[in-house]
């Protein structure tokens, strides 16, 4: 598979993000950069510089809906635009869907007990959406399937870090396009999100990013070509590293449980430098190592007050 990086600058904590023009029977692009003017030029000078243009562009391919990769979708007038259909939600933003996004979040901080204050801050950052893309997906994907235009290359569905989140495998080569399933030098954050069903039922992101992990570990894997930095080669290795880490920060919060907690106050605890800076991002982590603890039968939470209350079995 011929396979071009073009690297873009964000303005995210993350730095930089990778997009990959594939050349097959068609020529496509997976993932294409935040919608920012920095990130257009770095695009625009990577297409040139493997010789075409935007208008040449025959499919854009998402990993998944996170502003960094689907930005510019809305740069290529001749282009499929390929993803998890959950990302058409995104990508249309319709009143209805962004009323509910925002039901969806405030629920569940009234649920982890987070003071009101912040609620409305974390609804305000979330509901600022500019440097997404706007136009809707032409061609819905999914688990299994072989991209158009790429014989051999298969889609895996793996959510976790977002919930539109896919892999793309070549049978032959073995080279995955990974998005940010597994990155090189830090680990990929499982955020809390609605579900694809857009019910109010929450997605457990870091028990489902774990899955998707061993899943991974079970593929053929020459070279994963990531969302952030550099191919990783040692696939099995560093998901065994990422889910160590893991694991001692979930013991961490077991201990942290000595006596019944509410997620905020727990949150608290394990990010006491940080928390107040980056709630929402430290919430999720909090809550996916509950998750998973919950679904070890260490502990347990019960409703009171209209806060969960987690506290040990
Ligand atoms: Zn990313």
């Amino acid at each position: 598979m011929e396979i071009v990086k073009i690297v873009m600058p964000t303005p995210y904590d993350v730095g930089d993000v990778n997009a990959f023009l594939i050349k097959g029977d068609a020529l496509s692009i997976v993932d294409v950069g935040p919608k920012t003017k920095e990130a257009y030029e770095a695009l625009e000078f990577g297409i040139k510089r493997a010789g075409y243009r935007f208008n040449d562009i025959e499919q854009v391919i998402l990993t998944h809906h996170h502003p960094d990769h689907a930005g510019w979708v809305d740069a290529f007038p001749n282009a499929e635009i390929l993803g998890h259909e959950y990302i058409d939600h995104w990508m249309k933003k319709t009143e209805e869907f962004l009323n509910y996004r925002e039901e969806f979040y405030k629920m569940y901080l009234i649920k982890q007990a987070v003071p009101e204050g912040y609620i409305q801050k974390i609804l305000r950052i979330r509901r600022d959406m500019e440097l997404y893309g706007s136009t809707p997906l032409t061609k819905y994907i999914k688990d299994g399937d072989e991209v158009p235009g790429h014989p051999g290359l298969m889609v895996y569905y793996t959510p976790g870090h977002a919930q539109s989140h896919f892999i793309f495998h070549h049978q032959r080569t073995k080279e995955v396009i990974g998005g940010d399933i597994l990155l090189e030098k830090i680990a990929s954050n499982p955020l809390i999100e609605p579900p694809v069903d857009l019910s109010f039922d929450r997605p457990k992101s870091l028990v489902q990013y774990q899955e998707s992990l061993q899943f991974l570990t079970t593929l053929e894997i020459s070279k994963l070509y990531t969302g952030h930095g550099n191919e990783i080669v040692n696939v099995k290795e560093l998901v065994d590293m990422r889910l160590e880490k893991d694991s001692q920060r979930t013991n961490q919060v077991y201990e942290i449980l000595s006596e019944p907690k509410t997620v905020y106050e727990v949150t608290k605890e394990l990010y006491p430098a940080v928390y107040e800076s980056q709630l929402g991002l430290t919430l999720s982590k909090t809550q996916g190592y509950l998750d998973v603890l919950v679904k070890e039968e260490r502990i347990r939470f019960e409703l009171v007050g209209g806060h969960e209350i987690y506290s040990r079995i």
